[in-house]
């Protein structure tokens, strides 16, 4: 070999190697599959046969027949939502790499300018949730897999027992017990109630307000009776939850606080609203009840502060409402960093998509602490193939690559979701004089 072919040669090999290394890169990661983009986006909303207010995104991508679902529900502004979808986000999202959620994530919050946009954060879900069920199908691996592999078997839930009287209630609780229920939420006839007046009684104003009326004093004396009661019948066994809904100004919450530690409850649920959340300082002061917090939280600044200052012992956000599955698994992380736990919000309006996302999730987290349950009937579950099943207090997923759930379009089509107007208002609380009280 000449001088100049040899000097050529070792000049030209590390570029060329180089530039082979470069062009493998994707294709070793990838196992020789192409460069995957996102073909299309569409929002498919249905109200399941049920009423519901249900926004399915579905992502195609340029591989023929790949494609992924998320859930981006919101029961307040479903049409927003789905419409954001269409006409904001799919142009944007179209064409990219399938690949890079996080990214995709912050690009969109960024071109969006504005943070913690509820109608975007749902839009962002879905998108987020149908890409990671992608990954796995393209893994040949469930979600769950992806984010480290399981850490537990099944999913522990806690069911909802609601009744008019005390006893009503501790039958309904029994109930869930005999059905392997470990975990149970207790009510007295739905939210606030224990201090809810029916309309017209009590001492009203004069042409005043005449509609059922939430009294916080008297919330406060019935719920720790309640408890009592349900111990007394049902022992100690069974882990029971309540939920205040935010109802109660924060002096009473410290107070309901204090009086329900005699009845060790796994949780009390939204003692405080979103804007009151320094509170649990004073709470946390006086009281060794557990309490959890997160269901209308849609900006890190809230649970951040939360987490990180041990306000709170459970964060049970909505997936589907703080980002999807990458939002809520570093929310897991932190939690894990302070020794707080998860209890992802479900139940009422929730979608089957969301809550098996959230199943993904609850598999893979070592901050686990319990997962709020849902039921569908059967038309549910023939629209939603896949739909996780809950057979003793445990929800199993399909364990499919990706995300084990699928959405029979043409049926869910056949359901369209209804115009909201008229619907009824189940957020709308008053007090004896007329004034709003927060849900
Ligand atoms: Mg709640």
């Amino acid at each position: 070999m000449q001088r100049r072919d040899l000097l050529a040669g070792t000049v030209a090999a590390p570029a060329a190697l180089a530039a082979q290394a470069a062009q493998s890169t994707y294709e070793r990661r990838t196992r020789g599959l192409p460069r995957l983009t996102i073909k299309n986006v569409e929002s498919i909303t249905t109200a399941g046969g049920r009423g519901y207010t249900w926004v399915i995104v579905k992502v195609t991508t340029s591989e023929p027949g790949l494609y992924g679902i998320g859930s981006a529900s919101n029961y307040h502004q479903a049409f927003t939502v789905a419409a954001s979808i269409e006409k904001h986000m799919a142009p944007f999202w179209i064409g990219k790499d399938v690949d890079r959620i996080d990214d995709i994530w912050y690009a969109t919050n960024y071109r969006n300018y504005r943070r913690g946009d509820t109608i975007l954060n749902n839009a962002l879900s879905g998108l987020d949730m149908a890409l990671w069920d992608i990954k796995g199908k393209r893994a040949g691996m469930p979600v769950f897999d992806l984010l480290g592999g399981k850490v537990r078997d099944a999913v522990p839930c806690y069911g909802h027992a609601d009744g008019a009287t005390p006893d009503a209630l501790t039958d309904a609780v029994k109930g869930f017990m005999d059905r392997g229920y470990r975990h149970v939420r207790a009510q007295l006839g739905g939210y606030g109630g224990g201090g809810i007046l029916p309309p017209g009684q009590g001492k009203r104003m004069r042409s005043g307000y005449t509609g059922p009326a939430f009294d916080e004093e008297q919330y406060v004396n019935a719920i720790p009776k309640l408890f009592e009661h349900l111990r007394v019948k049902l022992g100690n066994d069974v882990r029971l939850l309540h939920d205040v809904h935010e109802h109660l100004t924060p002096a009473m919450a410290v107070e309901l606080a204090k009086r329900m530690e005699p009845y060790r409850l796994f949780f009390i649920e939204d003692i405080l609203p979103p804007e009151l959340i320094h509170w649990f300082k004073n709470i946390k002061q006086v009281s060794s009840t557990p309490m959890a917090m997160g269901e209308i939280f849609t900006n890190p600044q809230e649970w951040v502060t939360c987490i990180s200052e041990r306000l709170i012992d459970f964060a049970r956000c909505r997936v589907s409402t703080v980002g999807g599955i990458t939002q809520a698994r570093k929310i897991a992380i932190l939690c894990e960093a302070f020794g707080v736990r998860t209890a992802w919000q479900e139940g009422g309006d929730n979608d089957p998509v969301n809550f098996t996302a959230a199943c993904h999730v609850d598999l893979a987290s070592s901050a686990f602490g319990i997962q709020e349950d849902n039921r569908w009937p059967d038309q549910v579950h023939e629209m939603f193939p896949g739909t996780p099943k809950i057979p003793d207090g445990y929800a199993y997923v399909n364990e499919a690559p990706g995300l084990g759930i699928d959405i029979n379009v043409e049926m869910a089509r056949k359901y369209p979701m209804q115009d909201p107007t008229g619907r009824e208002d189940g957020f709308t609380v008053r007090s004896i004089d007329g004034s709003l009280v927060r849900p």
